[in-house]
């Protein structure tokens, strides 16, 4: 049965220093390589539990950006030759069925959820239009956020900070899947001694090339002042960590 709606005033428990957020899914995030899936069911349903619940217990105002790369990335296509824009139109349009995986495991869960395309197919989503978005956000309907920016020779990290920005999210959480829990001063996987960075400042991720997210996407947030939490989602309980704003992963400011 559906949780009911309401305003997240109504709700107990408020235990987030935030209104609203929006997190960015990568596609990955909802495969498996032990199951040799490209779509787990078994950790969507984790991703979505853990969204539902957090929801439900701080009233949060969640939106989510989810990415296509299990499925297919534009980057792949042009790398054999194929068109660019028409390999990354592909990319985008597997972030709409990564959405609607994500939208049916979290109605399991109990919680209403909208999806939202930046290209129109209204057969089976909503068109993006923001003032809706922030609407149905109001009413604790999580909302995700399908196709990108709906343009080629972008990523889904910029539609991320794109998204945050229109809506007004006052943080952006980045869930990695790769199982690294922030950022490090090496590669954590080949130095064993790197040390976790657990702040830093725009700047210091674009001159250094830390590759939390894409330059655009970084430079959108920079411009715009919005924080970045970049934390892996992959383990339980880490999403509840970063919406109660506790120290996790790194945060980019
Ligand atoms: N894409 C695009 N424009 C966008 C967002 C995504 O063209 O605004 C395409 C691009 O080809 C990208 C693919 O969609 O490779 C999947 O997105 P992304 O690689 O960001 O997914 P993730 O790595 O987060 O799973």
């Amino acid at each position: 049965m559906d949780r009911e709606e309401g305003s997240p005033s109504d709700r107990p428990g408020t235990s987030s220093p935030y209104r609203r957020v929006l997190l960015k899914l990568s596609g990955e995030a909802f495969a498996s390589d032990a199951a040799d899936e490209t779509i787990d069911g078994a950790t969507v349903e984790r991703v979505a539990k853990e969204i539902a619940e957090v929801c439900a217990e701080t009233g949060v105002q969640m939106a989510v950006v989810v990415g296509g790369g299990n499925i297919w990335r534009g980057a792949t296509g042009s790398a054999t030759g194929m068109d660019r824009a028409n390999a990354d139109y592909m990319g985008m349009l597997a972030t709409v069925i990564n959405a609607l995986a994500l939208r049916d495991a979290l109605e399991r869960q109990g919680q209403p959820t909208r999806v939202q395309t930046a290209i129109g197919m209204s057969q089976i989503a909503e068109p993006y239009i923001r003032l809706r978005a922030i609407r149905h956000l109001e009413k604790s309907r999580v909302v995700v956020f399908a196709a990108g920016t709906g343009n080629p020779f972008f990523t889904t990290d910029t539609a991320g900070a794109l998204r945050a920005i229109e809506i007004d999210a006052e943080v952006l959480l980045k869930g990695t899947h790769s199982g690294v829990d922030g950022i490090y001063d090496a590669d954590p996987r080949t130095h064993p001694d790197a040390a976790r960075i657990e702040e830093a400042t725009y700047d210091r991720v674009i001159s250094e090339d830390l590759r939390a997210m894409d330059l655009t996407a970084i430079t959108l947030c920079k411009e715009n002042s919005l924080p970045i939490v970049y934390f892996s989602i992959m383990e339980p309980g880490n999403l509840r960590r970063a919406i109660g704003g506790g120290g996790i992963g790194t945060l980019i400011h």
